[in-house]
């Protein structure tokens, strides 16, 4: 490996991406946010026609819409979101943080053609600079030897109370509290047994329960190590 990988791994609402963001600010990397590469297959296959209910028949279909995509970040600064999504030319980043966004994304991203499709992008956006990326594989399949591994998470309630106070202040339809906390875990269920690249925490991997920290503090408890790391890297 020739340049700085950080990888971050967690379920949802773990607050992996409010901290990547802040801190690939802070420490001069670029910011990978990988479940949205889910998020737009899970985009293209609703646009495709396909329901939540999809079946294994519809497998490889899925897996060609995935291997036929072509995305792109486009890096926005002083923004919030500072990546904008581009699928197929189109940008989707306001459309995929819907909660059947984040289902189908789940649903999809079981099928191994839709992930064997997304990790050599993974891998090069990691290599082309010094660079944080989050996910729920990233220390255990696409960067086993990442310079430094993190692992988030945080009790179900605290992560169900962190997405209705996101979702409510995107505005629209809200589901209620019960609701999310169900999709939330369910969406761990899905992603935690999964036969190819499961959420685990990888060995390695500095874990850090967020439930009772502030956002300040996780961040500050990341960069401390990975300031240090750079510092002992000389990156
Ligand atoms: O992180 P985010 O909630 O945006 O991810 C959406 C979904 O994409 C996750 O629930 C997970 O199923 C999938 N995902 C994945 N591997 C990654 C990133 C996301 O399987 N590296």
């Amino acid at each position: 490996m020739s340049k700085f990988v950080v990888a971050v791994d967690g379920p949802a609402g773990t607050g992996k991406s409010s901290a990547t963001k802040r801190i690939a600010d802070l420490a001069g990397l670029i910011h990978v946010d990988t479940g949205a590469l889910y998020r737009g297959v899970a985009y293209l296959c609703f646009e495709a026609g396909f329901t939540l209910d999809f079946d294994e028949s519809d497998q490889p279909a899925i897996g060609k819409i995935a291997q036929k995509a072509r995305f792109e970040f486009k890096r926005v600064k002083k923004q919030n979101p500072s990546n904008r999504l581009i699928v197929n030319g189109h940008d989707v980043t306001s459309l995929i943080r819907t909660p059947d966004m984040s289902m189908m994304a789940s649903k999809i991203s079981a099928i191994p053609g839709v992930r064997n499709a997304l990790t050599g992008l993974q891998r090069t956006l990691g290599l082309s600079a010094p660079s944080i990326l989050e996910g729920r594989d990233i220390g255990t399949v696409i960067f086993p030897d990442a310079d430094l591994k993190f692992f988030l998470t945080a009790s179900i309630d605290e992560r169900a109370k962190r997405r209705l106070d996101e979702l409510e202040a995107q505005g629209g339809d809200t589901p209620s509290f019960e609701e999310l906390r169900e999709q939330i875990r369910l969406r761990d269920e899905g992603d935690s047994t999964r036969a190819i690249a499961p959420l685990k925490k990888a060995e390695g991997a500095v874990e850090i329960d967020t439930t009772a920290l502030t956002l300040d503090q996780v961040v500050e408890k990341m960069a401390k190590l990975i300031l240090a790391k750079k510092k002992e890297l000389a990156i």
